[in-house]
């Protein structure tokens, strides 16, 4: 039997209804419709039936329900986490001992460390495994409010683990309640056996004429998504495969200028994918192509702390007028953490965004990063979007805190 919540006195309601008709561009304050002393009336079935002051709310419709105190609390969108690697085995402890000996992230790779270590333990772990510690990592993020989460595959290299592990997220979607978006990321890097350069276009070969269409067939992801940039996927190979995927009527998004500019935010713009992330060298030709697409800016601040690198231009991309999003490309080489509010916490310390912008980003953003905006990431009256209820006063006592415990009390 559906049931009604009345979630009353809340310090703030955080509806996004600016945000959502922005489109996420150009967010100030106004735009998160903040509703001070706000109460929100919630059905399992039908999602939000109404949302105001507490004291509007209909006395009929609220009549029945589960009544809620939220006093001293807030309760927004759920948080998108829109790009993550979680589905991995193995841990990469000594690497970050000899990073902090001296040693770059490629010389660390080329040593034979980085993704490909992780590619050998999560070849071997079986699907079980794979699946008990995601869904430990999940639980994690949940307590952060992350209500919806991409999940990557990108750990097999061949096509027997890219599928284990894209099993394994699809058994997480219908095992945990968060919102699960699957990705396919087969173009993650090249595998460790693939040495020459003709080697190397033998696995493009079968990513485009065998996994793709396996992917599609069996139903294992929502999205494609390519390395793209210096060492890794070139230009060329990287438009071969996304056209391949949108032939299999998959999304498309890109890694794209983290380590050099290479011309990964102009591309994703050609060829309208819903995101372009990391972003670190790309220029203002790149993004303004991808503003005009409406191509989501997916913001990753964690792997500029952890490897000490610059990070992305925020001030240019708001001249711009890119939509913002912000996720922790949780994995477990370059950004080791699940935790989506110290991401905002470093967007306004580290790369200048304001706190509205910052929360709009890890809420609408991350849902428009995922072609989700019309269901997720605001809080509209019809819509059935996850919601999240948190510990805290206002959504900027949760970015103030530096890298803080979980402090959603309630995830529906
Ligand atoms: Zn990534």
């Amino acid at each position: 039997m559906a049931k009604k919540i009345f979630f009353h006195s809340l310090n703030e309601l955080i509806t996004n209804a600016g945000v959502y008709k922005k489109a996420g561009v150009g967010v100030q304050e106004r735009d998160l419709g903040i509703i001070e002393n706000g109460a929100l009336l919630w059905d399992s079935a039908k999602g939000i039936l109404w949302l105001g002051k507490t004291k509007d709310a209909p006395k009929a419709l609220v009549r029945g329900s589960k009544q809620i105190d939220c006093r001293g609390h807030f309760l927004s969108p759920a948080l998108t986490d829109c790009h993550t690697h979680l589905v991995f085995a193995g841990s990469r402890h000594e690497e970050f001992a000899s990073r902090v000996a001296g040693l770059s992230y490629q010389e660390i790779s080329a040593k034979g460390g980085g993704i490909r270590s992780t590619v050998m333990a999560t070849r071997k772990a079986s699907e079980k495994e794979l699946f008990n510690v995601a869904l430990e990592r999940i639980a994690v993020m949940k307590s952060h409010g992350v209500g919806v989460l991409e999940i990557k595959s990108g750990y097999g290299l061949d096509w027997v683990t890219e599928r284990k592990q894209l099993r394994v997220i699809q058994q997480l979607r219908k095992k945990s309640d968060l919102r699960i978006f699957s990705t396919f990321l087969g173009a993650h890097a090249f595998p460790p056996e693939a040495i020459t350069e003709k080697q190397r276009n033998a696995y493009v070969d079968t990513v485009v004429n065998e996994m793709l269409p396996a992917v599609r067939r069996e139903k294992l992801a929502d999205a494609c998504d390519v390395f793209f940039d210096d060492g890794y996927f070139t230009e060329d190979q990287a438009r071969r495969i996304l056209q391949a995927a949108i032939f299999q009527k998959l999304h498309i998004k890109l890694h794209a200028d983290e380590l050099a500019n290479t011309g990964g935010a102009k591309l994703a713009a050609e060829m309208s994918a819903l995101s372009a992330d990391h972003l670190l060298k790309a220029d203002v030709d790149g993004i303004s192509r991808m503003a005009k697409n409406g191509v989501v800016a997916v913001l990753l601040p964690g792997t500029a702390f952890y490897l000490g690198l610059k990070y992305p231009d925020v001030a240019m991309m708001r001249k711009q007028g890119v939509c913002f999003a912000l996720a922790t490309d949780y994995n477990p080489g370059s950004s080791p953490t699940t935790n989506l509010p110290f991401m905002m916490s470093l967007g306004c310390l580290q790369m200048g965004m304001t706190l509205p912008e910052a929360f709009a980003a890890a809420t609408y953003g991350g849902a428009n990063a995922l072609g989700l905006h019309d269901s997720e990431g605001a809080l509209l009256i019809g819509k059935k979007p996850k919601i999240a209820l948190f510990n805290q006063p206002s959504y900027k006592a949760l970015i103030s805190q530096f890298a803080g415990v979980g402090s959603c009390r309630l995830l529906l």
